[in-house]
C-alpha cells in the first residue's frame, strides 16, 4: 500500500489513541473533539506551510534546489526530485542529440539553409554563410528573398518545382558558382542546400579548351599534310621533281610536327596519370647535363655560345627520363628563343642546401604579365614564333608537372629584350650527394 496513506492511516489513529481517548474519557467527549480538531488544524497549517514551499520553488528559478519535507512531504518531493532528474537527465539527453545534428550540420561540405513557409530563415550553417555572404546571427529570421535577391533564384523559389536543381551565379561571393536545390522535410518546412562547384566547371572549362587547343593544333598540320598529298595524288606528273621534293619535305615537315605534339601530349597524360611519386633512382647529375648541353648544341647549329657550369657536383634522388625532359626542355627553349650570336648558361649548384638547376639566355625575354600563365598547357606569348621554332606550347606543362612530382619548384625571372632565367629547385632530400 502507498506508504503515504499508512502514515496518514497512522497518525489519525494515534491522533484517536492518545489525543482523543485519555481526553474523552478524562474530561469528556467535547475536549476529547476539540483536541482532535486542533491536531487536524496543526495538521492543516503543516500541510499549508509545505504547500507554500513548494509553490515558491515552481515560482522559482528552474535550477532551484527542491525544498526538503518532512513525513509524508519527504517522500513526495523525493517522488518529486527523482521525476525532475529524470526529465532533466531526458532533457540534456535530447539537447546533446540536437547539438550532434547541428554540429553535422555543420560539418556537411554543403551550405544548409533552413526556412519556414513564409521564407523567413531559422537556421543557417557556416558553409551557406560563406556561399551567400550571411551571417547566421543576424540574419536569423529575415527573408530569404530580402537576402538572395537574385531574379533567377527568386524566381526559382515562386516556381516550386525544386526536382531539377538551380545552378547560381552572380551572388554576393565573387567568382562562386552555386548548385542550389530547395528540400522541403516537414510541413512548410524546407532547406535549401547549396553546393559549390566552382572547381568542377573550371575543371569542365579546361577540359573544353584542352580538346579545343589540341584540335586546333592538330588541324594546320593536317590540312597542309592532306592538300599537298591530295594535290599530288590528282595529277602526279604535272610536277617537277624539284616542286614534288618540295612538297614531300613540307608534307615531312608537318608530320614531324604532329608526331611532336602527340609525344608531348602523351608525356604530359602520363605525368598527370601517374600518381604522386615519381620512380626514383640516384642519378650522378654530371652526365645527365653535359648530354643536355650537346642536345642544345645540336639544335643550336653553332649559332649561340652554349656552356654548362656544375658549381656543386650532385647525386640526385630522381626519376632520370622524367628529369631530363624537363631540362631539355628547358635548355631547348633557350636556343629557340634566343637569336643567333646569343649566350646560354646552364647551371647546377647546391645553395643553402637545395638543388638548383638554371637555363640562363639573352633572349628576347617575356614580359611580366605572361610570367604566371607560361606553364598553362598550350599557353604561348608569341604563337608564330613557337610554331617556327617547332615549339608545341606544352614544354614548360611538363616542366612543372616534372618538377612537382619532384617537390621542385619552378622561377621564372625574365626581362623582354634581355633574356630569361628558368630556376628549377629541388629539396634537401632529393639530395644523395652534394
Ligand atoms: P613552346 O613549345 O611554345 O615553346 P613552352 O611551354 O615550352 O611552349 O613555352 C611556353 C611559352 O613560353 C613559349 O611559347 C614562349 O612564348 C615562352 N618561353 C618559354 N621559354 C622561353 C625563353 N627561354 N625565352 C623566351 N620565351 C620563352
Amino acid at each position: 500500500m502507498n506508504t503515504i496513506w499508512v502514515r496518514t492511516a497512522w497518525l489519525l489513529l494515534a491522533i484517536a489513541g492518545v489525543v482523543f481517548a485519555p481526553l474523552a474519557s478524562t474530561y469528556g467527549m467535547r475536549w476529547g473533539l476539540a483536541a482532535v480538531v486542533v491536531c487536524l488544524l496543526l495538521m492543516l497549517a503543516w500541510h499549508l506551510v509545505h504547500l507554500h514551499l513548494l509553490m515558491r520553488w515552481l515560482e522559482g528559478p528552474l535550477d532551484a534546489p527542491l525544498p526538503r519535507g518532512r513525513g509524508a512531504w519527504e517522500i513526495a518531493l523525493a517522488k518529486l526530485h527523482r521525476r525532475t532528474r529524470v526529465r532533466q537527465g531526458q532533457q540534456q539527453a535530447l539537447a546533446e542529440t540536437l547539438e550532434r545534428f547541428l554540429r553535422a550540420f555543420q560539418a556537411l561540405p554543403d551550405g544548409v539553409i533552413a526556412f519556414d513557409r513564409h521564407q523567413h530563415i531559422s537556421w543557417i550553417n557556416e558553409r551557406a554563410e560563406t556561399h551567400f555572404a550571411l551571417s547566421a546571427q543576424s540574419d536569423r529570421g529575415q527573408a530569404l528573398t530580402n537576402l538572395i535577391r537574385h531574379p533567377g533564384f527568386v524566381s526559382y523559389l515562386d516556381a516550386g518545382r525544386f526536382s531539377e536543381p538551380l545552378i547560381y551565379r552572380g551572388g554576393r561571393v565573387d567568382g562562386l558558382t552555386l548548385m542550389l536545390q530547395i528540400i522541403p522535410y516537414a510541413e512548410n518546412q524546407n532547406l535549401l542546400v547549396s553546393r559549390d562547384i566552382s572547381q568542377i566547371e573550371r575543371i569542365e572549362t579546361m577540359r573544353s579548351d584542352f580538346i579545343a587547343n589540341v584540335s586546333h593544333e592538330l588541324k594546320t598540320p593536317l590540312t597542309v599534310v592532306a592538300g599537298f598529298s591530295e594535290m599530288l595524288a590528282d595529277d602526279f606528273e604535272a610536277y617537277s621533281a624539284s616542286e614534288i621534293k618540295h612538297y614531300l619535305a613540307l608534307i615531312c615537315e608537318q608530320n614531324a610536327r604532329m608526331q611532336r605534339l602527340i609525344e608531348d601530349l602523351l608525356t604530359l597524360s602520363a605525368l598527370e596519370s601517374g600518381g604522386a611519386a615519381a620512380s626514383e633512382e640516384a642519378l650522378p647529375l654530371a652526365p645527365m647535363l653535359e648530354s643536355i648541353v650537346d642536345e642544345a648544341r645540336a639544335l643550336s647549329a653553332g649559332k649561340h655560345e652554349i656552356a654548362l657550369k656544375i658549381e656543386t657536383p650532385s647525386v640526385l634522388l630522381c626519376c632520370a627520363n622524367e628529369l631530363r625532359s624537363a631540362f631539355s626542355n628547358l635548355a631547348g627553349n633557350a636556343v629557340r628563343y634566343t637569336p643567333p650570336g646569343g649566350r646560354i648558361n646552364l647551371a647546377w649548384r647546391v645553395v643553402d642546401g637545395l638543388g638548383e638547376f638554371s637555363v640562363a639566355d639573352t633572349g628576347i625575354g617575356i614580359a611580366a604579365q605572361h610570367l604566371p600563365r607560361l606553364t598553362e598547357r598550350f599557353y604561348r606569348v608569341d604563337r608564330s614564333r613557337s610554331r617556327e621554332t617547332g615549339g608545341t606550347g606544352l614544354g614548360l606543362a611538363i616542366v612543372k608537372h616534372v618538377l612537382t612530382r619532384h617537390h621542385a619548384t619552378l622561377e621564372i625571372e625574365s626581362e623582354p629584350g634581355r633574356g630569361s632565367r628558368f630556376i628549377a629547385r629541388f629539396p634537401a632530400r632529393c639530395l644523395v650527394k652534394a
